[in-house]
């Protein structure tokens, strides 16, 4: 393991899992985005519990350095590869998890084509194994398609159908996993495949890059404090998100992996502690006992007001709720960047 946050966080995944008699061993996993933040936790969790990891990625967002130290295992094997391009496997799937897509809204900017893609066309093509496997499926959806929700419906339930700008600067990736979402509906429907829906929420840790295009606003933050250089607010810090901490999530998509009972379920997975973006910006300072200033910049068009999930779906469903704290999280996550960040 690269580090000791990650291999402490994998080794916290494995016991709650453990604990819930929750095992892929000898099941034979496709993981899409196997390179990226949260695919190659899974394939870090699942590889030592004994499942075979087919991990794909053609590293548009996700990195070689995060699936490294997985060389060594005889059950990983890695297929550089875009997914909206057809791809077959010989070897019985048993279980499809579909990851694949950029996700920072900086990156939508330069590359809505491929983020499109990836999560339509990439899409198709993962149902296409899974069918053809009669594989169970798990797609990797987002908050986004809530758009910017209406206050009324903050925290957000799965039944809200959303406020999306479909030609606004966040529709390639809004609308792509909306359409993302309606194919393994479709799927679901015409061909009874067992599928099921996470939206992610706001997530962050370890491996999530910071950085130009590719940065979210807590590495960003985290960078930008560990550099004392300025904390760069967008609008007035006024617009809210919630933070889950990648164990959290993993988790999460694990036991909605898992289950047997959730054949076309969607289901939000996200913190429900919902923070203001300035006092975000203000906690990273204090944690990583920084001297940089704030600085504010225009918002981006569409930038959702706010967001916060209901997870009572979770939790009734699958028994999931957020354990870590933010601070926990925080430093973790401090803690690696302090690690890893290249100056
Ligand atoms: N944000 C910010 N400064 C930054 C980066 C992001 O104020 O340097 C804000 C952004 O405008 C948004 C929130 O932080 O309101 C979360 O941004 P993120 O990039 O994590 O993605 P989003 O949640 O909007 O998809």
């Amino acid at each position: 393991m690269e580090t000791d946050v990650i291999g402490q966080s994998v080794e916290t995944i494995s016991s709650w899992l453990k604990k819930d008699k929750i095992s892929f061993e000898d099941k034979c996993i496709l993981v899409t985005g196997g390179a990226g933040f949260l695919g190659s936790w899974i394939c870090d969790v699942l590889v030592r519990q004994g499942a075979y990891i087919i991990c794909v990625d053609n590293f548009a967002s996700g990195q070689k350095g995060n699936i490294q130290q997985l060389n060594d295992f005889d059950n990983f094997e890695f297929i550089k590869h875009d997914i909206s391009e057809p791809i077959f496997f010989d070897r019985k799937i048993d279980v499809v998890m579909h990851l694949a897509s950029r996700a920072s809204p900086f990156e939508f900017a330069r590359f809505p084509i491929q983020i499109l893609k990836s999560n339509t066309i990439g899409t198709w093509v993962a149902l296409g194994i899974a069918w053809k496997h009669k594989a169970k499926l798990l797609y990797t959806s987002t908050s986004e398609v809530y758009g910017d929700p209406d206050p009324q419906f903050i925290p957000t339930p799965e039944s809200y159908n959303g406020n999306v700008n479909p030609i606004g600067p966040r529709s390639c990736y809004d609308e792509a996993k909306r359409a993302g979402e309606a194919f393994v509906i479709a799927y679901h429907i015409q061909h009874g495949l067992d599928v099921r829906i996470v939206r992610v929420f706001n997530t962050y840790g370890p491996r999530i890059r910071a950085g130009n295009i590719y940065g979210r606003v807590i590495p960003r933050f985290i960078e930008q404090t560990l550099k004392n250089k300025p904390i760069t607010i967008f609008g007035k810090g006024t617009q809210t998100r919630t933070f889950l901490y990648v164990t959290d999530q993993i988790y999460g998509l694990l036991k909605a992996t898992h289950n047997q009972n959730l054949a076309g379920e969607v289901i939000n997975v996200g913190s429900n502690e919902e923070m203001r973006i300035i006092d975000l910006a203000n906690y990273i300072k204090e944690l990583a006992t920084s001297r940089s200033p704030i600085e504010y910049f225009p918002l981006p068009v569409d930038d959702p007001k706010r967001r916060c999930p209901d997870i009572t779906k979770a939790k009734r469903l699958l028994n999931w709720e957020p354990r870590t704290t933010l601070k926990e999280g925080l430093t973790f996550t401090i803690n690696w960047f302090k690690q890893n960040l290249i100056n």
